[in-house]
């Protein structure tokens, strides 16, 4: 199974993510963290993300897509994949179709975390204060919001045409939102 985990930064996709790794056997793929991974090694990538990623912007699909091309057979091994802040735009959206049609593979499910603009803005200055990650400082997280309601929300429609498309609620607490989760990624056919 492979899934996509859809929301505005901070709607809490990494946490999810995170949880259905260690309960069902399954591999987080995250452009944001692999991106971090290279800024953090000093590699020739990270140094050329690293403006972008410090000003809130998109990187460019050229490279997000490069990286799910060689990080995605990790997740042929197990039972699959959770995307999370990848796909971003509809040229990656459409490159994540290829590259799974190619492997015999496709995405079944896309779940979009419902969440509401003050609770993220409450939740960004949280993490900012706990994780200080420069991008979560409240201007930048101001363009990344934007660039996820510019670009990123008109995935929507792509997946609903595709009948991929679900919400839930993602506000509560983590457990009850892993809940909500876990009935439709079981009920839901
Ligand atoms: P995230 O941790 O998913 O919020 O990503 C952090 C930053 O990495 C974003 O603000 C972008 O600059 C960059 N990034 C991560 N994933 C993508 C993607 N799929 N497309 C373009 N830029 C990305």
């Amino acid at each position: 199974m492979n899934i996509i985990l859809f929301g505005p930064p901070a709607a809490g996709k990494g946490t999810q993510a995170k949880l259905l790794v260690e309960r069902l056997n399954m591999v987080q793929l995250s452009t944001g963290d692999m991106l971090r991974a290279e800024t953090r090694a000093g590699t020739e990538l990270g140094q050329k993300v690293a403006q972008i990623m410090r000003d809130g912007g998109l990187v460019s699909d050229d490279i997000v897509i490069e990286l799910i091309k060689i990080n995605f057979a990790r997740a042929e091994k197990v039972g699959g994949a959770i995307f999370d802040g990848f796909p971003r735009t509809v040229i990656q959206a459409e490159a994540l179709d290829h590259l799974l049609a190619m492997r015999g593979a496709k995405i079944d499910k896309v779940i979009r975390l419902v969440v509401d603009e003050t609770a993220l803005m409450e939740r960004i200055a949280k993490r900012f204060l706990e994780q200080g990650r420069n991008d979560d400082n409240p201007a930048t997280y101001k363009v990344r919001l934007e660039a996820y309601n510019s670009q990123t929300q008109a995935l929507l429609p792509y997946y609903k045409a595709q009948d991929k498309l679900f919400e839930i609620e993602g506000m509560g607490e983590v457990e009850a939102v892993y809940e909500r989760l876990q009935s439709l990624l079981h009920v839901v056919h």
